[in-house]
């Protein structure tokens, strides 16, 4: 094999930035990444230097970087595609999208998602008491919808019509009977006309890690019994008119575009008959769902989606008007509640390598003197020979080489130093068994060494929590695509997997994406002693924020907001300080005042306490992270 240099070409297409990036990610000519926060690509900004940047000024990774016009572009993006569907096939009849606040509510994220979606009279969902009092807070336009989905109790529901009375489009969504008589009773006492909304629970299934919002066991919506027997509690008290809009939800993260049509057969299907009963629904709301091609690889897979924006649009647009036509009743006007796709781009984890576990002994060879006891040459000799023939029969040697080794150390007949060869000359055979597999490109891998290269594959220690920054990692192995944030012009030598600083063995990161498959580890370059080694996780914007937890006590990390400038350069517009040591401790109810003043000192106050004392005062305003 010729040996060429390695180009920022070869590095995008190793890590498939060109795939998942979607216009905002790519590789700048020093081999850094750089982000394109508006798809321009002439108004990037280098990811190392502000990473660089921010660290002059004391602002340490790991780092939450947020890209606001990324959210900017989404909100545009979602909002003209339903325009230009309609457009398209004539549908006369209005869209309007709401932001459903649970996929990010941090002020920053919907402040700047409610300014993009002003001219489109973008809404907000909420599904909770404190997510409807962000949503009640905005500036909305006039004529912007307010949903409130979930499970609903009476403040909730006297909160909605409050601020309904006070002139706001404020909807209630139906999810469980017993809302409606609630619903009923608060507007009645307020003397108000409520809006309501009906959730129904479709048979048509969802799909993936999240399918279970839909269908006919969902945990949220209303039978199609339930459903008439709403609308007749409301004819009963005159009140049809008060139902404007019917409801549902697939589930987040669709990726398979047919899941979306048969939903909105189903759907339409319901709002027809539904038009036809009397019932003036005039909003149809085909909820969230809309994916993010987390792999770039288009396809079905749970981190990946088989359709375009455009087309979900298209689909949705399309099918809704040849089921109305069908069924002559007016064509409702057009309601989404995207988030994950709103919001998922706008977001990356900048973290840094402290070091490398090395398990392996990979940087050792045993060259042997003769003089080593039988089973060192033993295993030797399978090293020497092991080759494409006879690899199977010698590996399973090997191991039982190793387990003679072992049993020969617990019974003293070995030293310190015969185990350590023993063992590097174990991970000499496995590693030359690796090549072989793999140059040997062999049709069928026995399953007995298909875990061979994860267990030779370096791991790297970043200097993070994946149960804070990445808790969709742990909790339902949702990939995200990881890449070094420089060093992308030269060729990775190592093939890894990634460990974080909890004393958590979860704290790992060891799937990867891959257009064909799930990698179990990916290549990334050696740390070199003395200078930093960034890598970034990208695409972390959707729920992670308040899903993340402080296992271990680590806190949020610090946080920074940036912007392009025409000039091609970035501009930090905000900073947000990662959480203290004494924020965390208090988060779970200690006061560090106190807690440094402990029983054990008290009365004995000598130098060596004084010193300890200051010191802890002094590290109770740093962040959690390790200082390296
Ligand atoms: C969570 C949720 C959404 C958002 O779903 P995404 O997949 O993030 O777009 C929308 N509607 C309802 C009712 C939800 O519960």
């Amino acid at each position: 094999m010729a040996m060429k240099n390695f180009t920022i070409q070869d590095a995008s297409e190793l890590y498939g930035v060109k795939e998942w990036g979607y216009g905002y990610f790519g590789i700048n000519s020093k081999g850094h990444l750089e982000v394109c926060p508006t798809q321009d690509e002439n108004l990037s900004m280098d990811v190392f230097e502000i990473v660089q940047h921010l660290r002059k000024k004391g602002v340490h990774p790991p780092l939450l970087l947020r890209f606001p016009q990324i959210l900017t572009t989404r909100v545009q993006e979602i909002n003209e595609a339903f325009r230009k569907a309609m457009r398209e096939c004539g549908y006369e009849g209005d869209y309007q999208g709401v932001f459903p606040v649970k996929t990010n509510q941090m002020k920053e994220v919907v402040d700047q998602v409610v300014k993009a979606g002003f001219k489109y009279r973008y809404g907000l969902e909420a599904g909770s008491k404190p997510e409807l009092m962000i949503a009640l807070s905005m500036n909305l336009h006039p004529e912007a919808l307010i949903l409130c989905n979930g499970y609903k109790d009476e403040n909730f529901i006297r909160m909605a019509l409050l601020a309904r009375r006070a002139g706001r489009n404020v909807l209630i969504t139906v999810e469980k009977m017993t809302e409606l008589p609630l619903i009923l009773k608060v507007a009645k006492e307020l003397k108000v006309e409520p809006l309501v909304g009906l959730r129904a629970k479709l048979s048509a299934p969802g799909a993936g890690k999240w399918e279970s919002s839909a269908g006919d066991h969902a945990k949220f919506g209303l039978t199609t019994r339930e459903i008439l027997e709403a609308v007749e509690v409301m004819e009963k008290r005159g009140m049809l008119e008060s139902i404007r809009e019917l409801h549902f939800h697939l589930g987040s993260q669709i990726t398979d575009i047919r899941r979306v049509k048969s939903a909105m057969k189903e759907a339409t299907r319901l709002y027809a008959k539904l038009r036809k009963r009397g019932v003036p629904i005039t909003y149809l709301n085909v909820g969230g769902g809309l994916g993010v091609d987390y792999d770039g690889s288009r396809t079905t897979f749970s981190s990946s989606m088989n359709y375009t924006v455009n087309e979900y649009a298209a689909d949705v647009v399309w099918n809704v008007k040849e089921i109305c036509g069908q069924e002559q009743v007016p064509l409702p006007n057009l309601l989404s509640e995207s988030g994950r796709a709103v919001v998922a781009y706008h977001q990356m984890v900048v973290v840094d390598i402290i070091g490398l576990i090395d398990t392996t002994y990979a940087k050792y060879k045993v060259e042997l003197t003769g003089q080593e006891p039988q089973i060192i040459k033993d295993l030797a000799y399978t090293r020497d020979h092991i080759s494409v023939k006879n690899f199977a029969e010698m590996y399973h040697d090997a191991i039982t080489q190793k387990d003679e080794l072992l049993t020969l150390f617990n019974l003293g007949y070995l030293s310190l130093e015969d185990r350590a060869k023993g063992e590097t000359i174990f991970w000499e055979v496995c590693r030359k068994l690796s090549r072989i597999l793999s140059y040997k490109s062999l049709k069928y891998i026995p399953e007995e060494f298909q875990d061979l290269s994860k267990s030779l594959a370096d791991k790297l220690i970043a200097n993070f929590s994946v149960f804070q920054s990445l808790p969709d990692h742990w909790a339902i192995d949702q990939l995200f695509p990881v890449m070094p944030v420089h060093r992308l012009k030269e060729k990775p030598t190592l093939s890894a997997t990634l460990c974080d600083i909890t004393c958590d063995s979860d704290g790992k990161v060891d799937k990867f994406i891959d257009l064909k498959d799930v990698r179990d580890e990916i290549p990334l370059h050696e740390p070199k002693p003395g200078e930093p080694y960034y890598l970034a996780f990208f695409m972390t914007g959707a729920y992670q924020d308040t899903l993340g937890m402080r296992h271990n006590l680590f806190g949020t990390p610090n946080e920074a907001h940036v912007v392009v400038n025409e000039d091609e350069d970035f501009r930090i517009q905000q900073i947000v300080p990662a959480q203290t040591i004494d924020e965390v401790l208090r988060s779970v109810h200690y006061d560090p005042a106190q807690l440094i003043e402990g029983p054990a000192r008290k009365g004995k106050r000598g130098d060596a306490e004084e010193d300890l004392r200051s010191f802890l005062v002094e590290q109770r305003k740093l962040h959690t992270y390790l200082d390296v």
